[in-house]
């Protein structure tokens, strides 16, 4: 293979790796969007416990509040028990405390389950709050990742895009220009093998004169279908 042909090989080589950067760096703010979405969702679900134990704890209070004023009322019907005249006002006083005892009651087993159910929740949410710190921790570790992985695709990329100019500057204008447009139409592939008289390219039979010519070494053959540079694998040691 000549110098020619080398260095179009090397050109391809470059182009193919810097495409492959390009589509590698293309997944990553993706996943990193997808990555707080998730955080997001996790620190709202938190939130949401957190709210329902605190809604909990206010229907626990009023509840107080109630007991406190239903409790007075109570009192205050058994202090009259000695003020009423007749046996209609004393019978209705007895149903006014028997009232006030099971609102009484009603409310303290009412403030029972609702300390029951606090109890519950609080574990709940201990659980929960444990979940939630190791799941950030998972997906900080994998945002830290593919940060480090960004910056690496980065210099990677500016490394072989150095390359390509020295490489560039050393290939013919002309055939510089050809690679460009083939690449170009082609989906970045300007330099293939060929392979038992196949072009590894559009994978068509090449003529037989133009296979024997590229594998006695023929310089800048092109695939008369496809337009790719053309050559040999065991051409390229042979002619090195
Ligand atoms: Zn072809």
């Amino acid at each position: 293979m000549d110098s020619g042909m080398r260095y179009l090989l090397e050109l391809q080589r470059l182009d193919s790796r810097i495409a492959e950067i390009g589509k590698l760096r293309e997944r990553i703010p993706q996943e990193l969007t997808r990555l707080n979405e998730e955080l997001e969702a996790e620190k709202r679900r938190l939130e949401q416990a957190r709210e329902e134990l605190n809604s909990l704890k206010l229907r626990r209070r009023r509840k107080e509040k109630d007991l406190e004023v239903e409790t007075e009322k109570l009192r205050k019907a058994q202090g009259r028990i000695f003020e009423v005249k007749t046996n209609k006002e004393y019978q209705a006083l007895l149903k006014e405390i028997e009232a006030a005892k099971k609102a009484n009651s009603d409310l303290e087993e009412e403030i029972l389950l609702l300390m029951d159910e606090m109890d519950r929740r609080t574990e709940e949410l201990k659980s929960l709050e444990a979940e939630v710190a190791e799941r950030e921790a998972t997906i900080s570790a994998r945002k830290k990742e593919l940060e480090e992985k960004m910056a690496k695709l980065d210099s990677e990329e500016a490394k072989v895009q150095l390359l390509r100019k020295e490489v560039a500057s050393r290939i013919e204008p002309p055939w510089m220009g050809i690679y460009e447009r083939v690449a170009r139409s082609r989906g970045g592939l300007a330099v293939v093998k060929v392979d038992g008289g196949i072009c590894q390219g559009c994978y068509v039979n090449i003529p037989p004169q133009l296979y024997n010519e590229i594998l006695k070494g023929k310089p800048m053959a092109q695939c008369p279908f496809c337009q790719r540079f053309l050559y040999h694998e065991g051409t390229l040691e042979e002619h090195n």
